[in-house]
């Protein structure tokens, strides 16, 4: 079995970490998707790296759910596998399956790491502790000088070349029999075209999500479900077949 995991926000919805549109997404009464940009860390550097702290400490002190699990499970039992998360917490690697996590190899973070710092101007970047955390500080860069920023793909940011290179190896090395995409607006053309173009012709497409997307129309399966309560029941479907 070939198989292609795609995941958003909703995935991490059950371990408590709100997703960017659903009512809980608001920070101090600020759209996350005006505080997710460019602009917003121009004007306000402080604010912004503000909020990724209290992100990070509330990533810190969740756990990943039976969503999370439960692709660790398929990655075990699936003779190839490739997960591409939208998510940005540590979740997905942090999570157990008969022992075993998910390898880096096997995850794709697209739009980035929440733990890492990077320079808004040079290419150096570090993985941030808690410890090394500055309180009401903005980071400089140890190279250049300039402020440093999250490790995150922000709204109008380009992907990362390489990370959309991996991606596009598993696609050419052979099509998928299961595709499955989970707690995602799918919201980005990139997500659709990925999803589509992954499926072999007899394949199955599974959305999870309790809410209509835009793939919904395209998907073989469609789960109405919490991811936290539907993964683990699919994938062991999955690989009881
Ligand atoms: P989103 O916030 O746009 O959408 C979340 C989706 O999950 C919705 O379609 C919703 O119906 C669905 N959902 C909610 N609860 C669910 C559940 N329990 N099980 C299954 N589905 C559920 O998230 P997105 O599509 O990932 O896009 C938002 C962007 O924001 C991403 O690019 C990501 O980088 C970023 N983001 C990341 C995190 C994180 O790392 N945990 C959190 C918020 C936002
Ligand atoms: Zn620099």
């Amino acid at each position: 079995m070939r198989t292609l995991v795609i995941t958003g926000a909703g995935v991490s919805a059950e371990s408590g970490i709100p997703t960017f549109r659903g009512k809980d997404g608001y920070w101090r009464n600020l759209d996350p998707a005006k505080l997710a940009t460019p602009e917003a860390f121009a004007n306000d550097p402080k604010l912004v790296w503000e909020w990724y702290r209290e992100r990070r400490e509330r990533i810190r002190n969740a756990q990943p759910n039976p969503a999370h699990q439960a692709i660790v499970k398929l990655a075990a039992h699936a003779d190839e596998f490739l997960l591409v998360t939208q998510n940005v917490d540590d979740l997905h690697l942090r999570a157990e399956s008969e022992g075993q996590r998910l390898s880096r190899e096997k995850i794709v973070q697209i739009h980035g790491d929440i733990f890492e710092a990077r320079c808004s101007r040079c290419d150096w970047s570090r993985q941030e502790q808690e410890e090394e955390e500055e309180e009401g500080n903005v980071p400089q860069c140890p190279e250049c000088g300039e402020l440093m920023r999250p490790g995150v793909v922000w709204f109008g940011e380009q992907l990362d070349p390489r990370k959309i290179g991996r991606v596009e190896n598993y696609l050419a090395r052979g099509l998928c029999d299961v595709v499955i995409v989970a707690g995602t607006t799918a919201a980005f053309g990139y997500i659709i075209d990925w999803a589509l173009r992954a499926r072999d012709q007899d394949g199955q497409l599974i959305e999870v999500n309790p809410d209509p997307t835009p793939l919904s129309g395209f998907a073989t399966h469609l789960i109405r479900e919490p991811a936290g309560r539907a993964l683990p029941q699919l994938v062991d479907e999955l690989l009881a077949t």
